[in-house]
């Protein structure tokens, strides 16, 4: 009997989220747990390993394996997470050690790249093979589904739109660069850009103060706030050079744009984007493009589509 059942892990930097899930990706069971990432390793597998157990004793059909989400490069195809900054991980062979503690089939992948696999079977790009998917969030992650497969790249960073400068004299980035696209497009980039446009004393009804938050902006630019709107139109503009980075290299099919900023502000950044693309690509590499928002906002039910993935062969 086909096992019609998945559980999906998603470790973060502070929080585990295990979800047991069927294959339309509806969730029958959760699980939470605190990473607690400075007790090691072991620690932290064997808190994976309890919520994975706990969703096996809930299970009401069989299982066909476990999926987990990793902020890091992840070497999918060996379940060896090569370097994880958040979690102070390098070279864990965390499928393996996981599969040994509980009895199940394991694989990994990068927490945004599990995200995107999860829209091609349950969400916005089903039965679309071919997509790109750009989360705008605290920062900007991206994955690529090829003929329903995701893209893992060389050194395991096929999809790092998040850390392409666009402006090598720009923003400072976490990663040393400086002017990634995460440096702009993502909500500290919108607060920063809305804070340069304040100190030049343009109108706005906000003010910049300590409290400000990217959320604020965003309702501003819904309110057609002038000083927000402008804000919005430069990060579309930023984030339509993303979109056409993609649509040289892929042609692809539909760009699904998830996290929460993402969402929350795609009539607000897409149109923009489109415009921008349209003066970047020939028409030849987007003339049929979609962009569509997600519909997976759980990052543990994005990594148990790995389950499915795997079963493909
Ligand atoms: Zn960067």
């Amino acid at each position: 009997m086909t096992a019609s059942l998945a559980i999906g892990v998603d470790v973060g930097a502070t929080k585990i989220a295990a979800i047991l899930a069927d294959r339309s990706g509806h969730v029958l069971a959760e699980e939470r747990a605190l990473t607690g990432a400075a007790e090691g390793v072991a620690a932290v597998v064997s808190r994976i390993a309890a919520a994975v157990q706990a969703l096996q004793r809930a299970a009401p059909a069989p299982i066909a394996g476990v999926g987990v989400g990793i902020p890091g490069y992840v070497d999918a195809a060996q379940g060896i997470v090569r370097n994880a900054v958040n979690l102070g991980w390098q070279e864990v062979d965390l499928a393996a050690r996981l599969r040994h503690e509980v009895r199940l089939d394991v694989w990994a992948g990068n927490d945004a790249n599990v995200l995107a696999l999860g829209e091609y079977y349950y969400g916005a790009a089903q039965s679309c093979a071919n997509f790109a998917y750009i989360a705008i969030g605290s920062g900007l992650g991206s994955g690529i589904v090829l003929d329903g497969r995701l893209v893992i790249g060389a050194t395991y960073a096929a999809a790092e739109l998040g850390h392409l400068s666009l402006d090598p004299a720009g923003r400072l980035c976490a990663c040393g660069l400086r002017g990634c696209v995460e440096t702009v497009v993502s909500g500290p980039g919108i607060l920063a850009t809305a804070r340069e446009h304040l100190a030049r004393g343009e109108r706005s009804a906000l003010r910049d103060t300590a409290g400000l938050t990217p959320e604020n902006v965003l309702d501003a630019a819904l309110a057609r706030d002038p000083l927000a709107v402008a804000v919005f139109d430069e990060t579309a503009a930023w984030l339509g050079m993303v979109f056409a980075v993609c649509a040289v290299m892929l042609n692809p099919e539909r760009i699904v744009i998830g996290g929460g900023l993402g969402r929350a502000a795609f009539d607000l950044l897409v149109p923009g984007a489109l415009a921008e693309l349209s003066r970047r690509v020939v028409p030849q590499s987007c003339a049929h493009l979609q962009v569509t928002p997600s519909q997976v906002t759980a990052g543990a039910v994005g990594a148990s589509s790995l389950v499915w993935q795997a079963e493909r062969g």
